[in-house]
């Protein structure tokens, strides 16, 4: 008899290993790993799988049988597996979880739909030829380092302020992978916020820049997986995309660029796998040998620390392109001038002088206030009442124009009420400052002004987010308010103000990463200031002008922010120098989640003594009617972590199979934010 054949398949679920089953004779032939098949799982489900290994080892339980398969070639290879290997170990997950984040939903199906499923077809288009602007001699030199740099030191970063012409450098290196037919991979942070940088790739490198983004349609997206999957096709291929395209099946990718490596939005939080792109991109390059680029004017923490510490090439680029002198920082004192009661609603006398004078030249501003909505909470006068959502543990805010109050962590919304509810007093005040706020004090002040805001509620749908932009950059709006979405990418001729409303609120954030946030930030806005050809200015109101941060954007002193900074961190053990894992544990019972996370806390305590803090329950206690602690845990950055976390693994793997605290939700973060 002739042996039996078995294929170990992985399933979009969280399911700590893969699934074994008999591959028919009829199927033998045609399978091979990488492969997507049609399988039983229970009784009555039936999902698509893929093959990860084909062998001849029978199971301990009866296997059933694949019913198809799928693909007639696989849909990715090795290389993938690598990864998706390497992130279910690195960030606690299983490669199930990774699986369901990395294959477009089409590529994935299970019995309620079968019917989408669908095949990969080659794709091939036309494409045009190409244009770019010569470097000037200092980005001449930064190219020349970079590519002698590369075959001895695989990652570089990229440090120079915003228009700096870093660009323009990456546009010279896609432009020789491209010639070489390569594929090259261009991640940014957010594809909405980026539309610019978009069209100015597409403007050099025509019909070879292929986007993939998750606003896109789900063909849309499955297109450029084939097209990608098909390889470059003698012309070669620059994909743009946001953190989900480290996921996509390159064949031939020669080099990464890592755009504002900083930014959050590099970072899954929910669900699992919650991966760092910016990290992974790193991991993706070494297994497919291509070299990484970073870029920021604002370098993280941590890739700061790995360049100045020789593990990155470190390149630097110090003027703007063209010579024009950085913006101008003025400091508003809001304490003092609230004192004096010299405030207008939230503005400092010197910020309305500011955009009194800029309204008078006709030329444009961007204010920055990071909350969106009228005010973060109404109170009662009399009785001290504030609305709270029924979900979660914070206060709603209230969104004036909607008339509604709304929970920013939920959703929840209801209606702005009359009276108090709880002493009926039509004594309701509101308290803080959102940009719907600040757009309506400075109208009244302004009445001529012609105001946009662009926040997450001005821009729900995706034309209104461009009609936002294009109508400022045409000029016919004078000024524009926003949150941190105005931070980002965006590159205006005319704009010579930039406000920073309230630099208190960014500063005192209780996170350990709050100074390096606000100092990115505030550097970030104000490089909006003065892009072209005029010198801009910036003002920040805060509270206390001699806060050391403050000082530090003021005089642009990086090198200043980054060592009192990174000397905080290594006196509270905090990253770069250690790795944190925390663990969130939810529960809707408040007396059972804090049950279980004690003696998980117990039991992680034995196997890591001295490493894990807590439980905890966090600032934001409960959200969406689950009661959540945290536990910590800060391992040294050494060979050991992995076998670490191996153990942390299995020990959690262990108490969730003993089932002793019913519907308990545990959730492994490696490397928070
Ligand atoms: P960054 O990416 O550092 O913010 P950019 O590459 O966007 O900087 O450059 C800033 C501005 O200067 C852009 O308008 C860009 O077109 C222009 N620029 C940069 N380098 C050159 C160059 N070598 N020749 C002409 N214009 C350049
Ligand atoms: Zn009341
Ligand atoms: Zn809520």
């Amino acid at each position: 008899m002739p042996r039996e054949t078995y294929a170990d398949i992985l399933l979009p679920l969280a399911l700590p290993e893969t699934l074994t089953y008999r591959l028919p004779e009829e199927l033998y032939p045609a399978a091979k790993p990488g492969q997507r098949v049609m399988v039983h799982l229970g009784k009555k489900k039936i999902l698509a799988g893929l093959i990860w290994r084909i062998h001849f080892t029978p199971p301990l339980f009866e296997a059933r049988d694949i019913i198809r398969i799928i693909d007639e070639a696989p849909i990715l290879d090795d290389r993938q597996f690598t990864l998706w290997e390497w992130m279910a170990g690195y960030y606690l997950c299983t490669p199930g979880e990774v699986m369901k984040a990395a294959l477009p939903a089409f590529l994935k199906v299970d019995n309620r739909d079968p019917k989408r499923i669908r095949k990969i077809q080659p794709i091939t288009d036309n494409r045009q030829p190409i244009t770019a602007v010569p470097l000037s001699p200092p980005q001449q030199q930064i190219l020349q380092d970079i590519k002698a740099g590369f075959p001895m030191t695989p990652v570089h970063l990229l440090h120079g302020i915003t228009s700096s012409g870093k660009t323009e450098i990456y546009i010279h290196l896609i432009q020789e992978q491209l010639e070489q037919n390569h594929q090259v991979l261009y991640l940014l942070p957010e594809i909405a916020l980026t539309t610019q940088i978009i069209v100015r790739l597409q403007n050099v490198f025509g019909d070879r820049v292929l986007v993939y983004h998750s606003r896109f349609t789900q063909v849309r997206r499955l297109k450029v997986w084939n097209q990608i999957l098909s390889g470059p096709d003698g012309q070669g291929q620059l994909i743009l995309g946001v953190r989900s395209s480290v996921f996509l099946p390159f064949r031939d990718l020669s080099l990464i660029i890592v755009d504002e490596e900083h930014e959050q939005s590099y970072k899954q939080q929910d669900p699992a796998p919650r991966y760092n792109a910016r990290d992974v991109a790193i991991i993706l390059g070494n297994i497919h040998k291509s070299p990484v680029l970073m870029g920021s004017a604002t370098p993280s923490i941590e890739s700061y620390h790995q360049a100045h510490t020789g593990k990155y090439h470190l390149h630097e680029l110090n003027e703007r392109y063209g010579g024009i002198d950085r913006p101008e920082i003025l400091l508003a004192d809001s304490r003092d001038a609230r004192k004096r009661k010299k405030m207008q609603g939230p503005f400092t006398p010197l910020m309305l002088k500011a955009i009194n004078e800029i309204l008078a030249r006709n030329e444009q501003a961007i204010l920055f206030q990071n909350r969106r909505g009228y005010s973060p909470y109404i109170e009662c006068q009399e009785c001290k009442w504030i609305p709270k959502c029924q979900h979660c543990d914070v206060s709603l805010t209230l969104h004036r124009a909607q008339g509604k109050l709304e929970c920013h962590y939920c959703g929840y919304t209801e209606r702005v009420p009359t009276r108090c509810p709880s002493c009926s007093s039509t004594g309701l005040s509101t308290h803080g400052l959102g940009t719907e706020r600040i757009e309506e004090d400075l109208q009244l002040l302004f009445p001529d002004a012609r105001l946009a805001r662009l926040d997450l509620d001005s821009t729900r749908s995706t034309s209104a987010f461009s009609r936002i932009l294009t109508d400022f950059e045409l000029g016919k709006t004078d000024i524009l308010i926003g949150t941190q979405m105005v931070s980002k990418g965006l590159d205006f001729s005319k704009v010579s103000l930039v406000g920073i409303m309230d630099a208190d609120q960014l500063l005192n954030y209780p996170d350990f990463r709050s100074y390096e946030r606000s100092f990115q930030l505030m550097t970030q806005v104000s490089g909006r200031a003065g892009r072209r050809d005029t010198q801009g200015t910036v003002v920040i109101q805060c509270s206390d002008p001699t806060h050391p941060v403050i000082q530090q954007v003021l005089e642009n002193n990086l090198a200043g922010f980054y060592q009192n900074e990174l000397m905080e961190r290594q006196q509270f053990g905090y990253p770069p120098f250690t790795r944190l894992i925390r663990f969130n544990i939810k529960h809707t019972d408040i007396k059972v989640v804090a049950e279980a996370a004690a003696d998980l806390a117990y039991e992680l305590k034995q196997t890591l003594p001295g490493k894990v803090m807590g439980p905890q329950a966090p600032v934001i206690s409960r959200i969406q009617g689950k009661h959540i602690q945290n536990i910590l845990i800060k391992l040294e950055r050494n060979p050991e972590l992995l076998v670490r976390k191996k153990a942390i693994a299995s020990l959690i793997k262990k108490f969730i199979d003993k089932k002793t605290y019913g519907s308990l939700v545990i959730q492994a973060d490696v490397d928070p934010l």
